[in-house]
């Protein structure tokens, strides 16, 4: 059975789409704040649990499987998302919650040794080695749905790469590997353009359709910057090992360059189901209908980074070699940033000078226990907000 973190999110709604491919039924569906979407899904799927943030819209829900006499037990707020990602009938669980918000829940299904399927990475990037090491004790496999990281996972598997839970290795046979980033929408601006660019500008990505904070996250190429990271933690690899192009078409989503020299590529349509299905259906591969037609093979570009070209990126590769807690100060400092940005409370090109006044500012320690490293981002929330009252009031 499968419990879908997020599932009235973007990759939520997709992965529901999707759960006819498997054999899989769903033990708990589990949103933040929208109950209408929830309760739709309810009634479509039937979930043994729904989980929703607040009483109230629990409440909502109780009373609409009673009219509809659904089964479905309706629990609310963090002990419902616990519940539901440990449960002794649950063997998948799809992190797809946005946020460090994700961080306890996913935790808990790898403290009980499920099968995670992830497209969060905020709690990757959060928790880093300890989530692999905790891993490792219980079982708990960890697919990545992200596209990158999941077409690192198919060049491995067709490749023949087998992993060792050990030492959290695939072979010691990858050289050095290239992730893509679309550049997202503006792409070639110049700062004092970057500096006019206005909300609905910035969620808007020229190919992937996404929820609002990975939207912006594109935008500022945090994204790619705490994938760098993700893949680093996931596969083991040290930061100079990953290269990143930029590729506008997102068609190639990674490369593998490998000890004897060959590179293996992955490429598809920008699709998330492809992913999604695969992360599913992993490792066995399963027909999805997908748009192969339509892509711009004559087109592909590809470049690489150039040097302090992307201010978050660079921050995000400064966090992780400082490493500790300094990963989820990186995250927090991003998440509230990106909240006042949406809120028209910052301009675009303050997301970086945000993150790294909290880089430079806040004590970095080890990144000891998911307790400490959630008391870390409470106190750089908490900083960042002040910082923000004070200089922008
Ligand atoms: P989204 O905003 O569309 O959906 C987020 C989901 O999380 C919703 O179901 C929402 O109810 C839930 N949620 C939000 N805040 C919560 C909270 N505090 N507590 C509990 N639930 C909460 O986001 P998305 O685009 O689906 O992305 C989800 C995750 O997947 C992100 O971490 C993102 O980086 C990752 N991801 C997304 C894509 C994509 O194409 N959308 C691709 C790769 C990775
Ligand atoms: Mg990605």
């Amino acid at each position: 059975m499968i419990s879908i973190l997020g599932s009235t999110g973007t990759i939520g709604v997709k992965t529901l789409s999707l759960l006819s491919n498997t054999d899989l039924k769903i033990f708990a569906l589990t949103a933040h704040t929208n109950k209408k979407l929830l309760a739709n899904q309810i009634i479509k799927y039937n979930p043994s649990y729904a989980v929703i943030k607040s009483k109230n819209d629990a409440e909502y829900l109780k009373q609409l499987c009673d009219k509809k006499k659904i089964s479905t037990k309706i629990l609310s707020g963090e002990s419902g998302l616990t519940y539901v990602s440990s449960h002794k009938r649950v063997s998948h669980v799809l992190s797809a919650i946005v946020g460090a918000a994700a961080l306890r829940p996913t935790f808990n299904a790898v403290k009980a040794g499920k099968k995670i399927l992830l497209a969060n990475k905020e709690s990757l990037v959060m928790s880093g080695s300890l989530m692999i090491r905790t891993a490792k004790k219980t079982g708990a496999i960890i697919v990545p749905i992200d596209s990158e990281h999941n077409a690192i996972l198919q060049i491995i598997t067709a490749h023949g790469s087998t992993y060792n839970s050990k030492n959290n290795k695939y072979k010691d046979d990858i050289d050095h590997l290239y992730i893509t980033a679309s550049g997202g929408p503006f792409l070639n601006y110049s700062q004092s353009q970057l500096k006019r660019v206005t909300v609905s500008q910035a969620i808007k990505h020229p190919t992937w359709s996404m929820g609002k904070k990975i939207s912006i996250d594109s935008a500022t190429m945090m994204n790619k910057g705490l994938e760098v990271i993700e893949a680093c933690i996931l596969f083991n690899l040290k930061p100079s090992q990953i290269n990143i192009l930029i590729h506008p078409q997102s068609i190639l989503h990674a490369m593998v360059h490998f000890c004897d020299g060959s590179i293996i590529s992955h490429m598809s349509a920008h699709d998330m189901r492809i992913a999604i299905n695969y992360a599913l259906t992993w490792p066995e591969r399963k027909s999805l209908k997908s748009n192969i037609k339509k892509l711009p093979l004559k087109e592909l570009f590809f470049r690489k980074t150039k040097k302090n070209e992307f201010k978050c990126l660079d921050l995000c590769i400064k966090a992780l070699k400082l490493g500790g807690s300094a990963p989820t100060i990186l995250n927090a400092a991003n998440e509230v940033a990106v909240e006042n940005f949406l809120q028209n409370k910052i301009k675009f090109t303050d997301i970086p000078v945000i993150i790294d006044q909290a880089l430079k500012n806040i004590k970095i320690t080890k990144a000891q226990s998911i307790k400490s490293l959630l008391l870390c981002d409470e106190h750089t929330r908490e900083y960042v907000k002040r910082y923000i009252d004070n200089k922008w009031k």
